[in-house]
């Protein structure tokens, strides 16, 4: 690991990383024995697989504009007190992403395009989201506005794609909602397709404004591995990816399975899932939209079965419907891959009372120097 530490000049104003003030191993090891406590009793918990340079890992930036003494800067909501901190740059976001950053404050100015005010509900731009493909270096720009009217849009766009030829795509939403860092429902492509790709585990995926992505890549990589190693698939299993995405890991393991059944809820992450097997050339696998819950249970009361089930659900955890139907469908193996120690603790404690064993439990650290911690587990059936 590099040994090279980089402080953070916000650390006082912004409460994004709430370990900025312990070194990079003192972090790994609060994470490593938060993990203990909660599961060590389960099974023997592996040592965390923390990174070689944990700095400008994230590939998803989203900034704030305010205007401050008649000019607009940016910096980073914090969603605590509802407050931009302003920054000029970040030691975890993407550099380019930040570069672009500082060059839409100027351009928002120079085009009277205001930044909204939420007191007094007035202004335009309410948030600029910046994804970048770290493996194809595509640029994809979402900029969030109030209701209103995009003041010549094509000379924007212009002079944006001239200064950064890596920009793919730009596209204008508007957020009516009283959700701050949220993308409204109405959306329209101002430059490009309106998605990027991105490359992970040998495979392409396409990334569009409204669908989830791991912001982490180079650890994604890593958690991906060894979710498919924990697997150990035959060419014969059926696979479920439930709360699949785009559809990322259940397309890694593709190759290596009979079919695979992915379920999310969120529409659009499956039609970019649909397309991502298209674009890899992968058959054998089926995306449903649906509650993860809801769709587990109508499989179980059909009485279909599953070999293994990879489940990766948001911070709730799995739902208990989830879980008494993953029971019923009896996999032999079930892969957990969780950014919430809590809610995996909680879930592994009735898994283990229905007839499941803990294996495996590696934690990665997908965000350095923020608290959160994911960890993918590895639990198979007791044979009576
Ligand atoms: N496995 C994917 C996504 C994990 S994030 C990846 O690694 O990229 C969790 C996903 O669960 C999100 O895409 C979210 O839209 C989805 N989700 C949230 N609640 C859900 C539910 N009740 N049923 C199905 N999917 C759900």
């Amino acid at each position: 690991m590099s040994n090279i530490e980089l402080k953070c000049p916000y650390i006082k104003k912004c409460s994004g990383c709430q370990l900025s003030n312990l070194d990079y191993p003192a972090q790994l090891s609060f994470k490593q024995t938060r993990v203990i406590k909660l599961m060590g009793k389960f099974c023997h918990i592996d040592e965390i697989k923390g990174m070689e340079r944990p700095y400008h890992y994230r590939n998803k930036m989203q900034s704030a504009f305010f205007k401050k003494n008649g000019k607009t800067v940016s910096g980073i909501y914090q969603s605590t007190t509802g407050r931009i901190t302003e920054t000029e740059s970040c030691l975890i976001e993407d550099e380019l992403s930040n570069e672009i950053t500082l060059a839409c404050r100027k351009l928002f100015e120079s085009f009277k395009m205001k930044p909204y005010n939420e007191e007094t509900k007035s202004g335009f731009i309410r948030h600029l989201l910046i994804r970048r493909g770290f493996a194809t270096n595509e640029i994809m720009m979402v900029i969030v506005t109030a209701e209103g009217k995009f003041p010549s849009s094509r000379s924007f766009v212009n002079a944006l794609v001239k200064k950064f030829p890596e920009i793919k795509t730009i596209v204008w939403n508007i957020n009516d909602t009283e959700l701050f860092l949220s993308l409204g429902e109405k959306s329209e492509i101002l430059f490009g397709d309106g998605y990027i790709e991105d490359i992970l585990c040998g495979l392409k995926f396409r990334i569009s404004p409204h669908s989830f992505y791991q912001i982490n890549p180079v650890q994604t990589e890593y958690l991906y591995n060894k979710a498919k190693e924990f697997a150990e698939l035959k060419p014969t299993d059926t696979v479920i990816d439930a709360y699949c995405g785009t559809g990322t890991i259940g397309l890694i393991m593709a190759k290596e399975a009979g079919k695979v059944i992915g379920v999310e809820v969120n529409g659009s992450a499956v039609n970019d899932a649909i397309k991502n097997a298209e674009l890899n050339g992968i058959t054998n696998e089926s995306f449903y939209c649906d509650d993860a819950g809801e769709f587990m249970a109508s499989l179980a009361e059909k009485g279909e079965k599953a070999d293994v089930v990879i489940t990766d659900p948001p911070r709730a955890g799995c739902s208990r419907e989830f879980l008494q139907s993953l029971v019923k469908l009896s996999p032999r193996r079930i892969v957990y891959i969780s950014c919430n120690p809590e809610t995996l603790a909680r879930d592994m404690q009735y898994l283990l009372h229905k007839g499941y064993r803990a294996e495996k439990i590696q934690p990665v650290d997908m965000f350095p120097h923020t608290r959160h911690v994911e960890c993918v587990v590895l639990m198979t059936k007791v044979q009576k």
